[in-house]
């Protein structure tokens, strides 16, 4: 029985978990639930799955929480704060943590999961960004066990040889294919996307998401982070990572190896998959998602990127190729732009602005400790918000519920 923590339990990613593992009782538990501030919906999930942790962020909302499960019988702890979660996230009673929260704001509980040993999903791809060599090596020195979430990742690690150490040309690995759905903007006129709206750019033509990665979808950020978050996973040099557009999102990603072979891993656009395959790795399990029919498949098209439509991409390759505390200020600059734009106080332009600014602005500088990288985040918010012309306390803004 592996008994699951699950962080971000009240979004995109936590809905889909949960259904996963309520269709295994024999096989999963649920042992803890975080989330930000949403203590209905973490009452309504507490009755259901009755964990022995339930931990809010916001500390009015973790009391509001206790009030609403007070007389209930259950097991249920609740804790409150950034303490709560790191609790959650390394608590004796859970082997297997989910890390699903959004943005920066996962890194300190996926890093005390992947210190404390865990089996650790890793669906929050800030955290890797942010956290990079020295979060793989907390990982490794907790002895945690990594598996991705992110479906481009996990198709990745499907089509890897088994007990991979992250030596691409040991394992005779020529370069990798990140697949990308190209979102809502991938055709439309781009003199057009300063009158975009949030609601426009998060709707995704393939999956439903939360906000913020719907609008990093929509500028292809999220594809960068992405190649950012492969290079820390598996080892590979960003000159050995590729994107092409993939409209269908029926491909998730694929590996080349030297002999010309290229494995690809396909199925439905379902977080379900991805899920079920990591939680119950090395085997297998119904996740409720249905069978590949490719004879009723619309044909399935690939593309180039267009660089002057989507010029985040390149962003962050550079800030790859840059090193040290680059791509730690490419992310705290776009989580502050996405924030502004989704709540009405920048333009949908002003992402790519703000990222390009910020870079220009940050000196970047290594960063050998967390610490370090911590510090330079803060630094780009500040940047971020005098660039938009924000408050400086408008950096630390709440991504979701
Ligand atoms: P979401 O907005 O639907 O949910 C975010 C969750 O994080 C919520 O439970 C929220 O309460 C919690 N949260 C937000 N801020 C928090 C904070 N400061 N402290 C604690 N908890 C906080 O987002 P999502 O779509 O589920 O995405 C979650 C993560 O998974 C993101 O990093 C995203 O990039 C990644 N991801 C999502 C998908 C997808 O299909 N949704 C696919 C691949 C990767
Ligand atoms: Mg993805």
């Amino acid at each position: 029985m592996r008994r699951v923590s699950l962080l971000g339990a009240t979004g995109s990613i936590g809905d889909s978990a949960l259904d996963v593992i309520a269709r295994h009782p024999d096989r999963f538990a649920v042992a803890a639930l975080a989330a930000h501030r949403n203590a209905k919906k973490l009452a309504a999930l507490c009755r259901r799955f009755r964990p022995a942790i339930a931990a809010l962020l916001d500390v009015d909302a973790a009391r509001a929480l206790e009030r609403e499960l007070a007389g209930d019988g259950l097991p249920t702890r609740v804790l409150a704060g950034p303490e709560g979660l790191i609790e959650a996230a390394r608590c004796r009673e859970a082997d297997t943590v989910l890390a699903a929260i959004v943005g920066a704001a996962g890194l300190e509980p996926t890093l005390a999961a992947a210190r404390a040993g865990k089996r650790l999903l890793v669906a929050n791809k800030e955290a890797l960004v942010i956290g990079g060599a020295a979060f793989m090596r907390a990982a490794r020195e907790g002895g945690a066990t990594i598996l991705p979430i992110d479906s481009e990742h996990n198709a990745v690690f499907q089509c890897l040889p088994p007990g991979y150490t992250g030596d691409p040309s040991a394992a005779g690995i020529r370069r990798i294919v990140l697949t990308a759905s190209g979102g809502p903007f991938r055709t439309r006129d781009p003199a057009g996307l300063s009158a975009a709206t949030p609601d426009e750019a998060c709707a995704h033509p393939n999956w439903r998401m939360g906000r913020k990665i719907s609008v990093d979808s929509a500028t292809m950020m999220n594809k960068g982070l992405e190649v950012i978050e492969a290079h820390h996973l598996f080892g590979v040099p960003s000159e050995a990572i590729d994107v092409v557009i993939h409209p269908q999102s029926v491909v998730h990603s694929l590996v080349e190896y030297v002999d010309g072979s290229v494995l690809a891993q396909l199925g439905h656009p379902d977080m379900r998959t991805p899920i079920a395959q990591a939680l119950a790795w090395p085997d297998r399990i119904e996740s409720g998602v249905g069978s590949l029919r490719l004879d009723t498949l619309a044909p399935l098209a690939f593309e180039a990127p267009d660089p002057a439509r989507f010029p985040c991409l390149a962003l962050a390759y550079d800030a790859l190729a840059e090193g040290g505390a680059a791509t730690v200020v490419l992310n705290a600059a776009n989580e502050v732009a996405v924030a502004a734009f989704l709540g009405g106080r920048a333009r949908f332009p002003a992402i790519y602005a703000t990222c390009a600014a910020t870079l220009e602005r940050v000196a970047t500088r290594t960063v050998p400790t967390l610490g370090d990288a911590l510090a330079a985040d803060a630094e780009a918010r500040r940047a971020a918000c005098a660039f938009l012309d924000l408050p400086a306390d408008a950096s630390g803004m709440p991504l979701a519920a």
